[in-house]
């Protein structure tokens, strides 16, 4: 393939796994992804703001966002409320997250991964009336941090089933960094994603991206500067930078259509709205070899 779809996720995914910043910021944040030529933004997640603080002004930020025209902008969902809240604000792709395994869905969600799949067949009709699309993330596909591996006939099985409840896309997560090329081989011969979200917890990230690649996917999550975090271990690193797999790719003749120098720029916004050093190769040694 010569082109790779790649969707920044660090104003949804990333920040609702760092400190709580300022609605101002998260504003920023959007607009300047927004100018660096991604097609693709994961902009906000509905859902209580109890639940998630660092989401509570979703409204507002996505009201105050610059929305480019050229880019199409996604937000998550958890439940009904959230995807009315989505489809009032004018997002018409929308995501929502079931887990593969069904301690991490009740840890995460409170409920079985059959009651959540109960909960999406109830949320496709009203998506599909307001025009929109639902992409359904599975969760822990490549292995649960409580119940270990997990068997890639389940995940085909939560496939089949939302897809004959109507789901339009299907996301596979790596949800704990647990994915390895082996492992991203033995899930996608049994079943194919339409996107893959790869985490860089354990430095397989890029290994993984190309793994699939070869086996014929060509959508990827990143989140620049690897904003984030793991939610299972503090410090470790989260989603793989968009900064790395843009640098990888683009070398590999693969166009993105990203500037990775005006994303780079972004990384280092995102460090200065953040207030710390963010887990990124490319951010801190620069694009290419310097020869001073
Ligand atoms: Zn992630």
């Amino acid at each position: 393939m010569d082109t790779v779809s790649i969707r920044e996720v660090a104003p949804r995914d990333g920040l609702q796994n760092e400190e709580p910043i300022p609605t101002d910021s998260k504003v920023r944040l959007i607009d300047a992804l927004s100018g660096t030529g991604v097609r693709r933004i994961e902009a906000v997640s509905f859902v209580h703001p109890r639940a998630i603080p660092q989401m509570a002004d979703a409204d507002e930020v996505w009201a105050r966002a610059w929305h480019n025209p050229d880019v199409r902008y996604s937000a998550l969902i958890p439940n009904t409320r959230g995807a009315e809240r989505a489809i009032a604000a004018g997002f018409r792709e929308i995501e929502v997250v079931v887990s593969a395994s069904d301690t991490h869905n009740r840890r995460n969600l409170n409920r079985s991964t059959d009651e959540s799949l109960d909960d999406i067949t109830g949320l496709i009709p009203l998506i599909h009336a307001a025009g929109a699309k639902l992409e359904v993330i599975v969760a822990t596909s490549f292995g649960c941090p409580f119940e270990g591996d997990i068997d890639p006939e389940r995940v085909a099985s939560i496939v089949e089933r939302v897809r004959a409840d109507g789901a339009d896309r299907i996301a596979f997560g790596d949800t704990t960094g647990m994915a390895t090329p082996r492992r991203v081989r033995d899930l996608l011969s049994e079943v194919r994603p339409d996107l893959l979200h790869f985490h860089d917890t354990r430095g397989t990230g890029l290994a993984n991206v190309l793994t699939a690649l070869e086996l014929g996917v060509t959508e990827f999550d990143a989140s620049v500067g690897g904003i984030g975090g793991c939610p299972y271990a503090p410090g470790a690193s989260g989603n793989i930078a968009t900064e790395e797999l843009v640098h990888m790719l683009e070398d590999m003749g693969i166009r993105t259509g990203i500037d990775l120098d005006k994303l780079i720029t972004v990384a280092e916004l995102a460090e200065d709205l953040l207030g710390r050093t963010l887990p990124s190769g490319v951010l801190r040694a620069g694009p290419r070899t310097r020869l001073v």
